[in-house]
């Protein structure tokens, strides 16, 4: 018997917004639904586990992975290098599983060229000043860096009429909910 190919679906959204938060909530629901773990040039954060968070490697290889065409989209974010598997995408698809990439814009575009059926979701917070709250509140970036995340918040929002569906991540349990509706009406497409 054939198995039925999963979905893919990309999330994106200003770092911040709870996109981590709102997947992690959805996948203790959804066991049928993985999250892909990309590769990154940034240092780890003292919770972070290599092989779980990321895979957190060079600059030397992750330029050996683009030379290579490993990578089925990646872009340089905030001074650092950030790209997922194409491995990961087909292999987890193949498998019957759905897939999330929770990926920056500039990935989320080209994966939207690359694999039109993608569904790409953005999260929005209810306002600049409560993700500028959350980013400071989550307490893993020194200031320089935080300035740096929310001076691209514009542009990231002009990227977001590109995507299928927009969230706004003001009460956690609503966003969610609305995340598991959107997935469950696309699985039915
Ligand atoms: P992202 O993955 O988008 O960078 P996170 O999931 O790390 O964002 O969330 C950033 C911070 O905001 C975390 O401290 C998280 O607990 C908090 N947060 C997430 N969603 C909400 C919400 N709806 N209301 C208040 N705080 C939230
Ligand atoms: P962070 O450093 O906060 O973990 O991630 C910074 C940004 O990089 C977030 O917007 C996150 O969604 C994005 N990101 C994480 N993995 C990837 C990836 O594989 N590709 C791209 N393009 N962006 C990614």
């Amino acid at each position: 018997m054939q198995k039925t190919s999963g979905k893919l679906f990309v999330i994106s959204g200003p770092s911040g917004v709870g996109k981590g938060t709102i997947i992690h909530k959805l996948l203790e629901k959804n066991p049928n639904i993985k999250l892909s773990i990309s590769a990154t040039t940034r240092a780890p954060r003292p919770h972070e586990t290599d092989g779980v968070d990321y895979y957190f490697i060079s600059r030397d290889n992750f330029t050996k992975l683009i030379k290579e065409d490993k990578l089925a989209e990646w872009a340089e974010f905030s001074g650092n290098y950030y790209g997922t598997y194409y491995d990961t995408i087909n292999n987890t698809l193949q498998n019957g599983y759905d897939l999330i990439l929770e990926i920056e814009v500039k990935g989320a575009m080209q994966i939207k060229n690359k694999i039109p059926s993608a569904v790409l979701i953005f999260i929005l917070p209810p306002s600049f000043d409560e993700l500028q709250k959350r980013l400071t509140g989550r307490n893993t970036e020194k200031t320089e860096e935080i300035k740096q995340r929310l001076a691209i918040f514009e542009d990231e929002y002009a990227k977001s009429f590109e995507f299928n569906y927009k969230i706004t991540n003001d009460n956690l349990d609503e966003a969610t909910e609305e995340l598991q509706k959107i997935i469950s009406r696309e699985k039915q497409n």
